[in-house]
């Protein structure tokens, strides 16, 4: 249970890295590819001001499913924190990860229904791929919240590649 978070029931923080240092340790291997994005909702303080605590609580439930029906069962996804995730992508260049956070942008395009409300979602996300010294899951988490950190500056609602 320990490997879960219990809102979500997403991998929580710890259970994700574990499991993106085997990946890393993987695509080393067999000279795969691996992406990984780390992202956040927009403005989420703003849905708990408006809705209260519980519908904030629903939502990040809400978007938790989103990512499960639109990514494939491979992806792996974590809750990193409050309303932050980290998404793994085995076997899978960058250009193909942007397809699929692409997928989740178009599925949250309208507003949602969470509990007695309805409301609208924004993500802003970095992307990065795996480089042949790549060795350790936090500092590559670092690399991609670096990223999503200018997502953020540049206006939100938007993700950033690595270049
Ligand atoms: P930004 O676009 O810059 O990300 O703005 P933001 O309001 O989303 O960002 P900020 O990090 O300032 O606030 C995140 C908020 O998420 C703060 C906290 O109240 C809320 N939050 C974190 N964890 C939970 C949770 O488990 N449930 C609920 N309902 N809210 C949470
Ligand atoms: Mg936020
Ligand atoms: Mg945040």
């Amino acid at each position: 249970m320990a490997k879960y978070d219990s809102l979500t029931k997403l991998l929580n923080r710890r259970a994700f890295l574990e499991e993106a240092a085997h990946q890393i340790e993987i695509a080393h291997r067999y000279h795969r590819p691996l992406s990984m994005m780390m992202l956040d909702l927009d403005w989420f303080k703003t849905i708990n001001d408006r809705y209260g605590h519980y519908i904030g609580d629903e939502t990040l439930v809400y978007f938790s499913h989103a990512c499960q029906a639109v990514l494939r069962k491979t992806d792996i996804v974590g809750r990193m924190g409050g309303e932050e995730f980290a998404v793994l992508f085995p076997e899978t260049s960058g250009e193909f990860a942007n397809d699929m956070v692409e997928r989740l942008r178009s599925r949250l395009s309208n507003p949602i229904d969470v509990g007695s409300v309805t409301l609208k979602i924004t993500f802003s996300a970095g992307l990065i791929t795996l480089k042949s010294d790549d060795h350790s899951a936090e500092m590559m988490l670092k690399r991609a919240d670096q990223l999503l950190y200018q997502a953020k500056e540049n206006g939100r609602d938007q993700i950033v590649i690595e270049s």
